[in-house]
């Protein structure tokens, strides 16, 4: 089957209240992982790779490994550029043959933002290829201290259509209390997320696919795992899966996974070599980490974005 672009799936997503995953994968192996999870569950899924994952897995290898993985998949798959800083990066990827790039000018003034979006977007559609942008900072609650402001740093739901329609994306990634990485709130504090915004974005942008970024979950028990077998991880909270399956119901079409994949792989094989000390066989110990990350994957799929078999929508 060939890589799709995201716009097909984010249609089906939406009319179907479920999501598309977007694994972020860092190597070929969790590349493999990810894709046998979502055949398994027959679920489209979204192969998210970061400017620091397509240095280190090269640029040359990664639309010729996907081309090859494709001929033994049968479910949709997009390929995604995952925070393509800069515009030269976007085009870079689709040149490079991805079908989907984010192009991520949300740290720059409202009017740069979109002047960036918009070259992305001109490029990437005479390619066929779509384009995710941001609004607001996906920072994390910690640095919310705008009390006297509604919004704070979240998107402002006032802003959306005016960038939506200048810009031409495809769809919108929103901040609305999730954050990057693994610690997102302070011990304590309580994860949620502003779902009165997200109402208040999708009521002016109706049947526009939106993005969740920074939505890991940080399972305890991966987090076990890992500290079980020589991990030295501090407890973590993540944002609870009861909240992004109900933003999947949303107008949310895309949630992105990162930190969980990373947890679940890196426990798998602290597991696998403390338990195997005198084997050297390397693939004793990836096997079980790349097993670990497509049981996690699979969970997700299940019962976060509920997209399993919905593969032939
Ligand atoms: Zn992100």
């Amino acid at each position: 089957m060939p890589l799709v672009n995201t716009k097909e799936m984010f249609l089906k997503a939406y009319q179907g209240h479920y999501a598309i995953p977007a694994f972020n994968v860092d190597n070929v192996d969790v590349m493999k992982a990810v894709l046998k999870a979502a055949e398994n569950t027959k679920s489209p899924v979204i192969i998210a790779i970061s400017s620091g994952a397509l240095k280190f897995i090269g640029e040359n290898y990664i639309r010729e490994v996907m081309d090859c993985a494709m001929k033994e998949i049968t479910v949709p798959v997009a390929l995604h550029l995952d925070h393509g800083k800069s515009v030269e990066l976007c085009k870079k990827c689709v040149d490079l043959g991805f079908t989907s790039v984010m192009i991520d000018a949300s740290s720059c003034e409202f009017e740069e933002n979109i002047r960036q979006t918009k070259e992305v977007v001109e490029y990437a559609h005479s390619h066929n290829v779509s384009v995710e942008s941001e609004l607001g900072a996906i920072a994390g609650i910690e640095d919310e201290v705008c009390v006297d402001d509604k919004y704070g740093h979240f998107t402002h739901p006032d802003d959306v259509i005016e960038f939506v329609s200048k810009t031409g994306i495809d769809s919108l990634a929103i901040a609305i209390g999730t954050a990057h990485g693994a610690y997102k709130f302070k011990p304590g504090q309580k994860p949620q997320l502003r779902f009165d915004i997200l109402e208040e974005i999708e009521a002016r942008l109706p049947n526009f696919p939106l993005v969740l970024h920074g939505a890991s979950s940080v399972p305890q028990a991966s987090l076990k795992i890992l500290n079980s077998y020589g991990g030295k991880m501090p407890e973590a909270i993540g944002i609870p899966e009861a909240m992004l399956l109900e933003a999947s119901k949303h107008a949310v079409c895309k949630i992105n996974v990162g930190t969980d994949i990373r947890v679940a792989y890196v426990g798998g094989l602290r597991k696998a070599l403390v338990e195997n000390p005198e084997k050297f066989d390397l693939r004793t110990f990836i096997a079980p980490a790349m097993d670990a990350v497509t049981a996690l994957c699979e969970d997700k799929i299940k019962n976060v974005f509920n997209s399993a078999g919905h593969a032939n929508d």
